[in-house]
């Protein structure tokens, strides 16, 4: 590639050096000398006076006067002779006769003509008055050149303003339509390949395709076969989509182009229609090539469906402008569009037709193993002591994403510098994590004794709940340093299941409201500690009720609408009598639930109370000391081998009513 004509050199240098600003200051004082010119070359001189018509009429008849000369046609300058000078500047030196008018009066042009006719009615030798053009350049042109430029700067400063300290220097105002992508080459920048993807098997097969169409295009359009020219990459955040997006451009070795959805949308109207064409045009200048758009969302969302605020015409001629795009490149051009989302559902359907964005593919948060891998792959650079264990941090952080897990290894990092290490422990990884799920820790929070009870059996009694129900998630640990919002926590290890049945979501209900029913049983009264619980016990409740048809009255119905259209907030799909009869069993369920979780506690209440002890003095317990107090758990997990494809999954968006990886706390 020629380095020196290559068009995108501009970009990168703007990323690397800070541009040199052009200062403001240079407006302000081209004005100022603009206005001391003004006054300074306009002004008559100090002796002229005004004067009226009376008076002139006066000195015209004593014969006082030189000469009169009517200035564009509307002021009359006055000059005397020496013998007017004499009488009326007696002080004045006599070199001033003639050099500046004496006296000006402002009158219209008949006026002074008739006045001046009348004075002299039958004097010897008359004076005429001269008509004079003059123009007062200097005024003339401030007048013009300062709203000039102060709409000028006014719309420099608007223009940074958009710009928002992009990095982008005042010269930048012409570049507005231009895209603000991000170019990684890839002779140049360090390539990203899919051994820095851990995990995701599954959207680097399909990936994989492409890399294949963009190395051998032949092979495919050979037979007449259309490569593909946009595929939706659809996941939460952090899960490694742009990250994948730009290993294809790696392993393709191939330029790509990253840009996010809102980049596109500007104040002003056509900015961003004209974003997308140039983008497109770069990119055929480039191609085979990659364009990435991340939060395609932001442009791509569903037309006409915004009632409320009248539609945003903006996004829809950007969006339009867009599939014009991808519709007009031919196949074979070797430009192909990347699009990362977190909502395929609320992208416009237009987007998803035929030789768009055909193809979805599925970044989902990583399971186990994936876990595992991506620990492996940001522990690479890392110093590591001998007892850190990947599996075991796995299995630390259920639900955590791609993002999460490198943030794990970089506070690690930074927790064991600090602590003058030479390497980095598991400890260190422990308390990164404690860090990024909780918050900080809350080193001066005070909490009194008696708190620091009611937390220690609250949280004693979730404990002792969930090591005594066989399918609640076993305790890992339980601490009652406040961290965040939460005064106490317990840490659970949930078994990653695709299906959960209605045991164990009981179970889980019950281990939930074992930390109010401990204060129940030990204090005889409750304290409003519990809303956390009672929100999650709620709402899994409703969902068992409601969504998963696991309550034997209500029966096998579901309520729930998985296309997000219907609106249940103003019409309920179901009737009056159903609605109480759910409310009924929903808190006939809770209810239930409390009362197991009193008997469990009573049952074991001297246990309860050694671990809340335990609690109170070490603040801080695991798994062992369980099991010092109240012997082995009787079961034994059972080993899940098979593949994730194959099984029933819960819907994705139900995760706040329920998800099953949650860590609980609280
Ligand atoms: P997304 O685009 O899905 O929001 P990113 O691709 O920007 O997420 O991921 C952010 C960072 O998280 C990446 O730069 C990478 O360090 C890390 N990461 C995410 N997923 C993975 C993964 N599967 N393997 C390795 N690192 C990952
Ligand atoms: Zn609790």
């Amino acid at each position: 590639m020629a380095e020196n004509k290559n068009p995108f050199q501009n970009f990168n240098d703007n990323n690397n050096k800070p541009k040199k600003k052009i200062g403001f200051y240079w407006v302000y004082i081209i004005l100022i000398a603009f206005f001391l010119g003004s006054i300074v070359f306009s002004g008559t001189s100090n002796s002229t006076k005004t004067t009226n018509m009376a008076d002139l009429t006066k000195m015209l008849r004593d014969g006082d006067v030189e000469k009169i000369e009517l200035v564009n046609g509307k002021t009359a300058e006055i000059y005397l002779n020496e013998q007017g000078i004499r009488k009326y500047f007696p002080n004045e030196k006599p070199q001033v006769f003639g050099k500046t008018p004496n006296y000006v009066l402002n009158v219209s042009e008949d006026r002074l003509y008739t006045k001046v006719d009348e004075a002299q009615q039958g004097l010897s030798n008359p004076i005429e008055v001269i008509p004079v053009e003059r123009h007062n350049w200097v005024g003339e042109i401030v007048s013009w050149i300062v709203p000039l430029l102060l709409l000028v700067g006014f719309w420099i400063l608007i223009m940074r303003r958009m710009n928002g300290g992009s990095g982008m220097g005042g010269g930048q105002i012409f570049s507005i339509g231009k895209s603000k992508a991000q170019l990684y080459d890839q002779e140049k920048d360090t390539k990203t390949t899919f051994k820095d993807v851990a995990g995701l098997e599954e959207a680097k097969e399909e990936v994989m395709e492409i890399v294949d169409f963009l190395k051998n295009p032949n092979r495919y359009t050979r037979l007449g076969g259309k490569i593909p020219k946009g595929v939706l990459l659809v996941g939460p955040p952090g899960t490694g989509k742009t990250l994948l997006a730009k290993s294809v451009a790696g392993e393709a070795n191939v330029p790509f182009f990253s840009i996010s959805g809102s980049d596109f949308v500007e104040m002003f109207v056509g900015v961003g229609a004209s974003r997308v064409r140039d983008l497109f045009s770069q990119a055929k200048a480039k191609s085979p090539c990659i364009i990435f758009i991340d939060e395609i969302d932001a442009i791509g969302r569903a037309r006409g469906k915004n009632i409320v605020s009248g539609g945003n015409d903006e996004r829809e001629s950007t969006l339009n402008q867009l599939l014009t795009e991808m519709d007009g490149f031919g196949t074979n051009s070797g430009v192909i569009v990347l699009a990362a989302t977190n909502r395929a559902d609320i992208l416009d359907k237009a987007l998803m037709r035929a030789g768009r964005f055909d193809r979805q593919i599925y970044v989902e948060l990583p399971d186990l193993n994936g876990r595992r891998e991506i620990f492996e792959v940001h522990m690479r650079g890392l110093k590591l002591g001998k007892d850190v264990d990947k599996e075991f941090l796995a299995k630390q952080t259920p639900g955590f994403s791609g993002a999460d897990i490198a943030n794990v290894c970089n506070e690690a990092a930074l927790i064991a510098a600090r602590r003058n290490k030479e390497s980095i422990e598991k400890q260190d990884f422990l308390d990164a994590i404690d860090r990024i799920v909780g918050g900080l820790e809350k080193k001066n929070s005070v909490i009194t004794p008696s708190e620091k009870k009611v937390i220690a059996f609250h949280e004693a009694g979730h404990a002792t709940t969930s090591w005594m129900l066989e399918h609640a998630h076993p305790l890992v640990k339980v601490t009652i340093v406040p961290r965040g919002k939460a005064l106490g926590a317990a840490w659970y290890l949930p078994d990653e299941r695709q299906i959960t049945t209605k045991e164990q979501m009981y179970h889980e209900m019950i281990a939930t409201l074992g930390g109010r029913a401990a204060e129940q049983i030990i204090f005889g009264k409750i304290s409003t500690g519990a809303l956390n619980d009672l929100e999650k016990v709620s709402k899994q409740a409703h969902a068992m009720v409601m969504y998963y048809g696991l309550d034997e009255k209500i029966g096998n119905v579901s309520y729930y609408d998985s296309t997000g259209q219907q609106d249940y907030a103003f019409t309920k799909p179901f009737s009056e009598k159903t609605a109480e009869k759910i409310d009924e069993e929903v808190s006939k369920l809770i209810e239930g639930a409390y009362q197991e979780a009193l008997r469990i506690l009573n049952e074991h209440k001297e246990g309860l109370t050694k671990l809340a002890e335990k609690l109170i003095d070490k603040e801080v317990i695991f798994t062992d000391d369980l099991v010092t107090i109240f012997g082995e758990r009787p079961w034994k997990r059972e080993e899940r081998n098979f593949k994730r494809r194959n099984e029933e999954k819960p819907e994705e968006n139900n995760e706040q009513t329920f998800n099953p990886e949650n860590t609980s706390i609280a």
